[in-house]
């Protein structure tokens, strides 16, 4: 029996679990209005169980538009059908973006930042997963060894992310057992959350042809290595001319870029629970992990939140190009373009109030709490319940969405906290490994 191939139009919600419908692949090229979608689906727990006391219930209609400029197909995954996925927005049945559509939030917050700033901004998701359930061979971190025992995986895999216009940039064999690391080049912001989440599909897709599992969550036992995701930022003027360094600046920000980082300090607190959004994100996020425990702008320090990268300026390379921030205080659990639309609100706040940013360098615990506090350096939550009362003591930043956005995702939060409480880290990441 021959296959039809199907191609997937997709959302994202607000568990970071990319759901959708299928439909052949040639029907999708005229399919302009879209797919039915139910609007109570955004009040899914990351397990399948509908948070009980939502505002959806069980009325209304929507629509899942595909955006044609984010349709990500390969043939080379190995499956006897190719991988086709297209991002789709939410909308209304009269075509007006839905409020609780976490991309059609992105492209809002990138045309309110571009309207304000004349600036687009650059990103790029670097992402670490672990291989589970693979009889590899043992191999050591970072070797060699590590990237090969599983050949030709690595190539093939290289192969689909490029056939499907992923723009890989390199695969690394990581310091946690199993884990690797893969980064794609930077693109505008909602392509590159297009991207990422096109990534752990394609990676997900592969491993399971192979019977094992890749995991994206942030730790899969407490004592190993995190998974983090580390989104890349940069600011660009509307020629595409970076604008973001300065080698007179602070950590070589310019006024703009450094204002932009101070906005993301500032709010970071808050915006925690869009860019770490399980409980056991929390037991990545701790000091000495290499992830991040302080709301801390550092040069080239892998401890802090929001680190300037190097530049390379060797063979004449301009480091204009090459400057961006990253900030390290994400994982897999948080959607991509919440998170993403998120920090671009906190950096335009940061621009718009002129916010001065504070580089550090050193360890924040050498200091005493008021040395850090005149630096700006302040412990980020340590559990997704504070993250979620940051959030919601700031009035702020909860203004930056939709109440119907914000209500459910605090619906859906408060629910896995609870079933959360009272076990152990270990038992938390056990529970997370396989659900992401
Ligand atoms: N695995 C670390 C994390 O949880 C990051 C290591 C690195 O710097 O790439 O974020
Ligand atoms: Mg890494």
């Amino acid at each position: 029996m021959t296959a039809t191939s199907l191609a997937a139009i997709v959302t994202t919600d607000l568990t970071a679990i990319t759901r959708g419908r299928f439909l052949p692949a040639n029907r999708i090229a005229a399919a302009a209005t879209g797919v039915g979608w139910v609007p109570a689906n955004i009040a899914l727990r990351a397990d399948g169980h509908i948070v009980e006391d939502n505002i959806w219930g069980s009325s209304g209609d929507l629509r899942l538009l595909p955006d044609p400029d984010a349709r990500y197909v390969t043939s080379r995954t190995g499956a006897p059908t190719p991988f086709d996925m297209t991002m789709g927005d939410i909308v209304e049945l009269d075509g007006t973006p839905w409020s609780a559509c976490a991309r059609s939030q992105l492209r809002s917050a990138l045309a309110d930042f571009e309207a304000a700033t004349g600036l687009r901004i650059l990103a790029s998701f670097e992402q670490e997963f672990q291989i589970l359930g693979a009889e590899m061979a043992p191999a050591h971190v970072f070797s060699y060894q590590a990237l090969r025992r599983a050949e030709p995986f690595a190539g093939r895999y290289f192969a689909a992310l490029e056939e499907a216009g992923i723009a890989p940039e390199v695969i690394i064999a990581e310091y946690g057992e199993d884990q690797y690391e893969i980064t794609s080049a930077p693109a505008e912001a909602l392509t590159a959350a297009d991207r990422c989440i096109a990534i752990r599909e394609i990676t997900r897709e592969m491993c399971r042809l192979e019977g094992w599992q890749a995991s994206f969550a942030p730790k899969t036992d407490a004592e190993g290595v995190g998974n983090g995701v580390h989104i890349h930022l940069s600011l660009v003027d509307t020629e595409g001319r970076p604008v973001s360094f300065d080698p007179e600046g602070p950590g070589r920000l310019s006024p703009v870029a450094g204002a932009f980082c101070a906005g993301i300090l500032r709010h970071m607190r808050a915006l925690l629970a869009f860019t770490a959004s399980t409980p056991a994100s929390f037991v990545r996020l701790r000091p000495h992990n290499w992830s991040s425990a302080w709301t801390w702008l550092g040069d080239r320090d892998r401890e802090a939140s929001l680190r300037i990268c190097p530049t390379v300026e060797m063979n004449g390379k301009d480091p204009a190009r090459q400057f961006n921030v990253e900030y390290r205080a994400a994982d897999a659990t948080a959607n991509p373009y919440l998170a993403l639309a998120a920090l671009i609100r906190a950096g335009l706040d940061g621009v718009q109030s002129g916010a001065e940013p504070v580089v550090f360098s050193g360890d924040p615990e050498a200091l005493s709490p008021e040395e850090r506090a005149a630096k700006g350096l302040y412990r980020l939550p340590e559990t997704l319940d504070a993250a979620l009362e940051a959030l919601k003591e700031s009035e702020t930043v909860r203004g930056w969405f939709p109440e119907p956005l914000i209500t459910t995702f605090l619906g859906i939060k408060r629910d896995e906290c609870l079933a959360a409480a009272g076990q152990s880290d270990a038992e938390l990441c056990a529970g997370i490994a396989k659900v992401y």
